[in-house]
Parts: C-alpha cells; structure tokens; sequence
C-alpha cells in the first residue's frame, strides 16, 4: 500500500475505506499525474495572484460559470459565498466582516437540509435563518422566511438529505425577490454532469469539494458562478490585489494545491464515468455473491444516485437474524487488521459498502472479513 511507511512512522495505520469519501477517512486517492504536478509545482516560486486567476479560469470553464476560484475545501467555499453576498464588492464592507453592520447578514435555509457543515455558512458573521420543519418546508415559507435582511438562500444538496421545494423552486422564489441562491454540493462529483448542472438551472454560486470524488487534494475545493458575486468571493479570499484583509485569509491554498486540483479537474472530466462506474460495480457484485446465503441477512446492491455514492452492497437485517449488532460489526470491522469502515449504523439500519475509494484487491479483504463476522 502506498504511503504506508510514512504512516506507520506516526504510528497510525492506513485503513480501507468502504465509507465513501469522507473526510474522517482521507477524502480520496490522488492519482499519480496529480501527484507528479503538484511536486513540480512545490519545486519553484510563482506568483499566487496569477496562479489563483488562472486556476479560477479552468474551474469557470468545468463547471460552465462565468468566473471560479479555487478555495481551501467546500467549506471554505461557503464561507466565502456567503461572505460575497453580504459583502458585494465593497472594500470597506471586506474590511469590516465579520461584523455584518449596515449589510444584508441572514441566511436562509430550508431546516430539512440543516446539516454538521453548515456553520460555514455563519462563519463570516451571518446569521442562519430556517424555514419549514425538519421534515418539508413549501415556497410559502420560503418566501415569507426572505426579507430585506436576506443575503442569500442557502441550498444543500447531499445523500439522503431532503430537497424542500427543490432546488429550481428555491432559485425561482429567491430570484422574484432578487436574492442569489448559494449551493453546497460539497460530494455530488460524479455524475461529471452536476459540475453545471446548478449552474444551468440559475444557481449564482455553486461549491464542492476537490478531493472527494474529483480525486484533488483533500483541503481543496471549487467556487464558481455569476462573475460580480465570485469576484466578489475573491475580494474576500487569500486576496493578494488588495492590502484589504478578507475573512478568507486563513483559509489560503497553497500552490501545490492549486495545481493538484486544476490537474484534478482535467482527468475527472477527461475519464470515462461509465468505466468509473462499471469497477464499482463489479467490486459491488463481488461483495454481495460472496455475502448470500446468511440466515436473516438480505444483501442487495443499491445505486439510487439521490442516495448512494456509486452502487454498493447493501446489508438489510431480518428479525430472524441472530448475530452481532450493526454497531458490533462495525466495531469489529474497525478494530481488525487493516481496519475497514464501512458506512450505515447511527442513522439507518443497514450497512453500506461503499466501494468508490476501495482499492484494487480491497473488495476481497472486506468479504473475507464479513463473512468471519457474520457466519
Ligand atoms: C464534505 C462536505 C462539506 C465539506 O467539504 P470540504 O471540502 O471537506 O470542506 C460540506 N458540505 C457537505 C454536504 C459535505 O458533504
């Protein structure tokens, strides 16, 4: 396994990573071209201003937006969204954040869609302001939630997460009231198409993270959109243009970064998504044949993409089940050598295998080992 050694010398040990593309586990596995660029990158000084506009311009380009930025992650990304939509393009109101005084500061967001990474969207001083229950909100409620405050609405898009009104419907009721419509689509890459998707249906800005599935480096992301509001991202950015300081400032990319994304981006949209797909699969086929015929266990491979990232065994328990508890099996899985996390459990009975950052050969660890647990 490559990069063993340099893990083992901390005394942590690599794991597989049947749980997608989360951050607790590593986000994704740069490949070897981005690898290279971003060691020819960290071989030579540049000047970040140019880098950052260029990056930016290949991001615009991807997603099919009018300008973009690369940001240190998704969340960065959010911060800076909001941050441009209280701000515009005022240097004094730049300056001032994150007291919002004299700005529009409130964010609104459907209370369905409230999720661990939304304090990025208060983090530049504004304030979260839901509509709705947990369980559905209506344009209704979307539109009386809108006031002269409003710096923009907020619209999370993520596995089963809820959808509201919908995404047109929120762009449709925040546009009548001339509000931007901010989107955190953090781990919707791939499909290849969502890059524009947002974008097409009206979104002003549109967020994601660079090393889930896009394969960049894990503290990278991409911001794009209407070009007076990602101008204005950038004002609020690492912004070398100006002696203003911005909010963003902590939250720079380092060069390395912004080629290993830019590279990053060019294989995802230059891959084949259907040979992407068509290895999960066969990993998801294996998996699930060699997990039939357990007493109580229902084993079914799922891909509703709404749902899933990439098809994936799916373990369903039936009454007449009689071993270990979906969290004992966790623990197991977590406490063997390698240790496998594989996601489902807290939330839903069920475990997932999810198979987009499981590497070559891991697939048969992973049965190998369910198969001990659960015979
Ligand atoms: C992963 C994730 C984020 C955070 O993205 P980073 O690139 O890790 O900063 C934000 N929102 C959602 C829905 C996510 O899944």
């Amino acid at each position: 396994m490559f990069g063993l050694r340099v893990y083992k010398k901390l005394g942590v040990s690599p794991i597989i990573n049947a749980q997608s593309w989360v951050t607790a586990l590593g986000g994704s596995i740069m490949r070897p071209e981005v690898l290279s660029a971003m060691d020819e990158a960290a071989n030579a000084f540049v000047d970040i201003k140019k880098l950052n506009r260029a990056a930016g311009e290949v991001v615009a380009l991807a997603c099919g937006a009018e300008q973009g930025l690369v940001t240190a992650g998704c969340s960065a990304a959010q911060v800076l969204m909001v941050a441009a939509c209280m701000t515009g393009q005022s240097e004094s109101n730049v300056e001032q954040l994150p007291d919002t005084t004299g700005m529009k500061n409130e964010v609104v967001l459907f209370k369905g869609q409230r999720n661990r990474y939304d304090k990025a969207f208060v983090t530049a001083g504004a304030k979260l302001v839901t509509y709705g229950s947990e369980h559905e909100g209506t344009a209704d409620e979307l539109e009386a939630a809108i006031n002269e405050n409003t710096a923009c609405v907020a619209f999370v898009i993520m596995p089963f997460a809820l959808h509201g009104v919908g995404l047109e419907e929120t762009i449709r009721v925040a546009h009548e009231r001339g509000v931007p419509v901010i989107v955190d689509a953090a781990a919707e890459l791939p499909p290849r198409a969502n890059l524009s998707k947002f974008h097409k249906m009206g979104a002003d800005m549109v967020a994601f993270s660079g090393g889930k599935g896009i394969g960049g480096p894990q503290s990278s992301g991409l911001l794009a959109g209407k070009a007076d509001l990602v101008e204005a991202a950038v004002m609020n950015s690492l912004n070398l243009d100006s002696s203003v300081a911005g909010i963003g400032r902590p939250m720079k990319v380092s060069k390395e970064n912004i080629v290993g994304l830019v590279t990053a981006i060019q294989l995802f949209t230059d891959s084949d998504e259907a040979a992407e797909w068509e290895g999960w699969q066969l990993k998801a086929q294996y998996v699930a044949e060699r997990l039939q015929g357990i007493d109580g266990v229902k084993v079914k491979i799922e891909d509703d993409p709404a749902e899933r990232q990439g098809p994936q065994p799916v373990l369903y328990f039936e009454d007449e089940f009689d071993g270990p508890t979906i969290s004992e099996i966790k623990e197991r899985l977590e406490n063997g050598d390698p240790a496998i996390f594989v996601g489902g459990g807290s939330e839903r009975a069920e475990i997932n295998i999810v198979m987009v950052n499981v590497q070559d050969g891991e697939e048969i660890v992973i049965a190998d080992r369910m198969n001990e647990i659960l015979r």
